[in-house]
C-alpha cells in the first residue's frame, strides 16, 4: 500500500498546523512548526492566497495526512459518509477515527499514529482476542483492542509506556495500560476529536 515518503514535520509546516505525526517531539520545542511557522521551500515565506478550491484542497489534504489515509481510500470514506444519515463532515471524521491504527495511538498504545499503523501491520494486535494486522480496520462500540500476549513483552511496549504521558486520554474510550488493552465505550462526538480540520470544506470539495 502507498505511504507518504516525503519527511513528515514538512506535511506540517505545508499545512501550517501541528498535526502531530511524530510522536514526542510534536509535543517539544523541537517541532518544526513552533521553529519555523511558514511552509517549507523557496517561496514558504511569501505570502500565500488560496482561493477556494485551494482552501477545500488544503482542508483535505490535512486531514489525509493526519490520519495518514491516501487518496483513493480518503475518497472511499467520504462516499461511506456520505451514504449515512446525518451530517456528512462530522461522520467523515468519525469513520476515520475509528480506525484502527487511530484507535490504538488514541489509547496511548503507539506515540503516533504511524507508530501504531507499524506495530498494527506486525501482528502485534487483537480485537475481541483476535489477531488483526490491518491498520484500516473500523472498530466498534465495545471492542475490545489489545497488544496480543505473546508481543506484550517487545521492549517497543516498554518504551511506549514509559514515553506515555503527553498524549492524553480520551472519554469515549476506556484504557488499561497495565494489561495494554482498551475498550470502545461509544463513538465519539465531533467535539470530542481533536484534529484541525474544517470537515465541511473536505465535503464541498468532493461535492462540486
Ligand atoms: Fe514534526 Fe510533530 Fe511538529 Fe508536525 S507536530 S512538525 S510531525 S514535530
Amino acid at each position: 500500500m502507498g505511504r507518504h515518503t516525503e519527511a513528515v514535520c514538512r506535511l506540517c509546516r505545508r499545512e501550517k498546523d501541528k498535526l502531530y505525526l511524530k510522536g514526542d517531539r510534536c509535543y517539544s520545542d523541537k517541532c518544526a512548526v513552533v521553529r519555523h511557522a511558514y511552509p517549507p521551500g523557496e517561496h514558504g515565506q511569501a505570502r500565500q492566497k488560496f482561493s477556494e478550491y485551494g482552501m477545500q484542497l488544503r482542508e483535505k489534504q490535512k486531514a489525509r495526512r493526519i490520519y495518514g489515509v491516501m487518496e483513493r481510500q480518503f475518497r472511499r470514506y467520504f462516499k461511506e459518509a456520505d451514504r449515512r444519515r446525518g451530517v456528512t463532515g462530522e461522520i467523515l471524521i468519525q469513520i476515520l477515527e475509528s480506525r484502527l491504527d487511530n484507535v490504538a495511538y488514541r489509547l496511548g498504545l503507539g506515540r503516533s499514529r504511524a507508530e501504531a499503523r507499524q506495530l498494527i501491520n506486525h501482528g502485534h494486535f487483537e480485537v475481541n482476542g483476535r489477531k488483526v494486522d490491518i491498520p484500516s480496520y473500523l472498530i466498534k462500540v465495545g471492542d475490545i483492542i489489545a497488544v496480543r500476549e505473546n508481543r506484550k513483552s517487545k521492549p517497543v511496549f516498554k518504551e511506549i509506556s514509559e514515553d506515555r504521558g503527553q498524549q492524553g486520554t480520551v472519554d469515549w474510550l476506556e484504557v488499561d495500560h497495565e494489561k495494554l488493552q482498551g475498550q470502545v465505550l461509544r463513538m465519539p462526538q465531533r467535539d470530542e476529536i481533536d484534529v484541525p480540520v474544517t470537515e465541511h470544506l473536505i465535503v464541498e470539495l468532493y461535492s462540486r
